[in-house]
């Protein structure tokens, strides 16, 4: 018989998490101290692998079809984190940027079109295929972002002065691991814009079920504002934008302050 799972909320540690809802066999606890809806129990390393195995039944022909529109949102992105920048007043010559999760490298050619020296890892072979055939010029990496950037740091004192990671977070199982493996390849005064579901939105649906992004076992952990800002906070990063979203999203930028604030 395996040990009872030790229940604690990854934001803030609280013990206090009673089961919140399941849906087709998966149970959602939700803290009480911070409000961090989570996959109970998570999945592990080998699950999620295997989740990730067939990319097709992900969706990826679909996502491919909305190329144009997807070029066209990366470079309105991608100038929104340049201005973000420090210094050189929106120089990106020489700049190191890095796309976490980046598919079939959509974001990677907004970033090279602009001048950045460009990377992008996504755990999908045949998306990262597509990006290195359509988009070269980047240095793509197939794999988890917890090994690359232990593999990077130690590898090169560089570290990246922007990264863009859009709807992975939601897909992790350990935020803490992942958020602490982006800080960690950051360079002081870096930005991050990251966007994931939005739980707290005024627009969610009441019941989560009817939530078009409430899709266990893909999605493990669910965000608000408050217990984001918490987490990263934890790994020094200062959230210091919030974009409006209509749709329940959200949508942050976030600074490498460099010290951590020890919430
Ligand atoms: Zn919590």
């Amino acid at each position: 018989m395996n040990a009872p799972e030790d229940i604690r909320c990854q934001v803030c540690d609280s013990h206090d998490c009673p089961p919140l809802i399941a849906k087709d066999g998966w149970q959602y606890r939700r803290c009480t101290g911070c409000g961090l809806v989570f996959l109970s129990p998570m999945l592990n390393a080998d699950e999620l692998a295997a989740l990730y195995a067939n990319p097709d039944s992900g969706g990826t022909r679909a996502y491919f079809r909305k190329e144009t529109s997807k070029l066209r949102r990366a470079r309105g992105r991608v100038r929104h984190l340049t201005k973000a920048m420090t210094g050189g007043k929106n120089s990106t010559n020489g700049r190191l940027f890095l796309d976490v999760g980046c598919s079939g490298g959509f974001m990677t050619q907004a970033a090279m079109a602009a001048g950045f020296t460009t990377w992008g890892i996504d755990p999908d072979g045949d998306a990262v295929a597509h990006a290195e055939e359509h988009y070269p010029g980047a240095t793509y990496r197939v794999g988890g972002l917890t090994e690359f950037a232990a593999e990077f740091a130690s590898q090169t004192k560089d570290r990246f002065d922007a990264v863009y990671c859009s709807e992975v977070l939601e897909h992790v199982a350990d935020a803490n691991a992942f958020i602490g493996a982006i800080a960690s390849v950051m360079a002081e005064g870096g930005v991050l814009y990251l966007t994931t579901p939005d739980i707290g939105h005024w627009r969610r649906p009441k019941n989560l079920p009817d939530w078009d992004v409430f899709t266990p076992p893909h999605h493990c952990l669910f965000f608000s504002i408050g217990n984001l800002t918490r987490l990263m906070a934890r790994h020094g990063l200062e959230i210091q934008h919030r974009q409006w979203a209509f749709k329940p999203g959200l949508k942050v930028l976030a600074r490498k302050v460099g010290q951590k604030t020890g919430v």
